[in-house]
């Protein structure tokens, strides 16, 4: 018998990892992955301009000392030693709109704008958090009427509250499930981690062990149609516009729904595809600023989580080179600006320009002496399907992996990793955890 041959469509992390554990097989098994970029990485990858030794993540990225399957991984492509990771210092803005750390016990006990009792029932509950992995439980009520029940009003009001406002916006902040905030207080560390090189640099080793295991990775892909097959040795067919791309006995949609769903369309059930685009997700706008020198030159913060304000749209600024070093990048300072918006909101429209000139006061509000005249460049990145939002009882009415009525297609997105927020350590597990379930269901395992 001939080799069974198995597609991965999207090169990010849930399709390498796919791609790696399927590559383990190669003496049964064929993969082909395709990614339509020009590049692997999704939306960990990044970029490099001429004079840099590393590239710059077009979002801004890192990993906690908590991430597991990355470090297995890592082992696996015979990365671990590029791993990165340190103690970076990251801070809150308080009501007053001052900048406090928030990373450790100690920390909050210092925390300016709460009283003691208030901070040590905080302090009690988040332990708590810590290590319960009751997840089922928090997933029955909102993260709001959680926080205010367990923690109390005024520290939600001061805390809690901001952080939902500032990912979700009001219309959503009150709806997100108590399991989503519970996912990133379990999973956040102090240390947080990066790649020699960056991100890229891993993705391209990866990309160079996948094809020394025979994977064919074929980049820019263009679009995608997945229908049945009519060889009897295989049950799906990919097209792209050049023709038959190729037949597989099985094929993974590793990419966000709006992908799934266009490239599948008559192949699944016409009911699927509206609940797959129903559920609620935001998008992401970043700003990214080179800087002739660093925006605070007197505390290395890493990371400012902020209020969001009528003309304060941002929820963080990262300044990534108080991370990973600014001669990496030929001696430019960089800072990351965040905004997550519902992209039905007049805000999705904002032009480049706009968001740039939204940036400067929040720059300003970290260091008053900021000068725009220290900006050398800047670049302006948006995506449709940054965070996928979890409302109450998430966990009954989850995206499918095996999809139904189609043998032999699977589904993988950044609404699967649940009860965990998204992240590449989670889309690792993803990507392996579906693999296995082709291996099992084509009698490989
Ligand atoms: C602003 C932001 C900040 C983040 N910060 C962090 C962080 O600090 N740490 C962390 O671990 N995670 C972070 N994440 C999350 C992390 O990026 C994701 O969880 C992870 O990249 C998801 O991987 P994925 O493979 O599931 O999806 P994606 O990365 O979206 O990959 C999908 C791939 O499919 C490709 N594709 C789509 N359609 C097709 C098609 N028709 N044919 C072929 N290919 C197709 C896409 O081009 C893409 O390469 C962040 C995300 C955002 C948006």
């Amino acid at each position: 018998m001939g080799k069974h041959r198995i597609a991965v469509v999207g090169g990010g992390f849930t399709g390498l990892a796919a791609a790696t554990v399927l590559s383990q097989k190669n003496d049964i098994i064929e993969v082909d992955l395709f990614e339509k970029n020009s590049h692997l990485g999704g939306l960990a990858a990044g970029f490099k301009e001429p004079g840099w030794n590393s590239a710059l993540e077009y979002y801004y990225h890192h990993w906690f000392d908590s991430d597991q399957s990355l470090k297995k991984f890592a082992a696996l492509w015979g990365a671990t030693e590029k791993l990165c990771f340190k103690d970076l210092l990251t801070v809150i803005e308080t009501r007053a709109g001052g900048f406090v750390p928030l990373d450790s016990a100690m920390a909050l006990l210092k925390y300016p704008a709460l009283d003691m009792p208030d901070k040590l029932r905080m302090g009690v509950v988040l332990a708590y958090l810590k290590a319960t992995r009751s997840w089922k439980t928090l997933e029955r009520v909102t993260a709001e009427e959680w926080c205010i029940r367990y923690m109390g009003e005024k520290g939600f009001n001061e805390i809690w509250k901001p952080l939902l406002v500032g990912k979700f916006g009001p219309q959503y902040a009150s709806v997100v499930n108590m399991a989503w905030l519970w996912a990133r207080i379990t999973a956040r560390t102090k240390k947080l981690g990066t790649y020699r090189g960056g991100f890229q640099a891993l993705i391209e080793d990866v990309g160079a062990y996948l094809r020394a295991r025979g994977v064919q990775i074929r980049l820019s892909c263009g679009d995608l149609a997945i229908d049945k097959s009519d060889s009897p040795t295989a049950r799906l067919r990919v097209r792209n516009s050049a023709g038959d791309a190729g037949q597989y006995s099985a094929v993974l949609m590793a990419t966000s729904p709006f992908a799934f769903v266009k490239a599948t369309e008559g192949l699944v059930s016409p009911d699927l595809g509206p609940t797959l685009l129903d559920r609620p997700s935001l998008g992401v706008q970043v700003v990214i600023l080179s800087l002739r020198e660093a925006l605070n030159s007197r505390q290395k913060n890493y990371w400012y989580s902020l209020r969001k304000r009528e003309d304060q749209p941002f929820l963080a600024l990262v300044e990534h080179t108080h991370f990973v070093p600014e001669t990496e990048f030929g001696g430019e300072h960089i800072v990351y600006l965040a905004n997550y918006v519902d992209p039905g909101e007049p805000d999705w429209r904002l032009s480049d320009d706009e968001l740039r000139a939204l940036a400067l006061p929040t720059c300003r509000r970290i260091n008053p002496e900021f000068d725009p005249a220290s900006i050398r460049r800047s670049w302006v990145f948006r995506e449709r399907y940054a965070q996928p939002l979890m409302l109450k009882d998430a966990s009954r009415d989850l995206p499918p992996i095996r999809i139904p009525g189609v043998e032999g297609l699977y589904f993988g997105s950044m609404a699967h990793v649940y009860p965990w927020d998204r992240g590449t350590n989670f889309a690792l597990e993803l990507g392996e955890r579906i693999a296995w379930m082709m291996l099992e269901d084509l009698g490989l395992r």
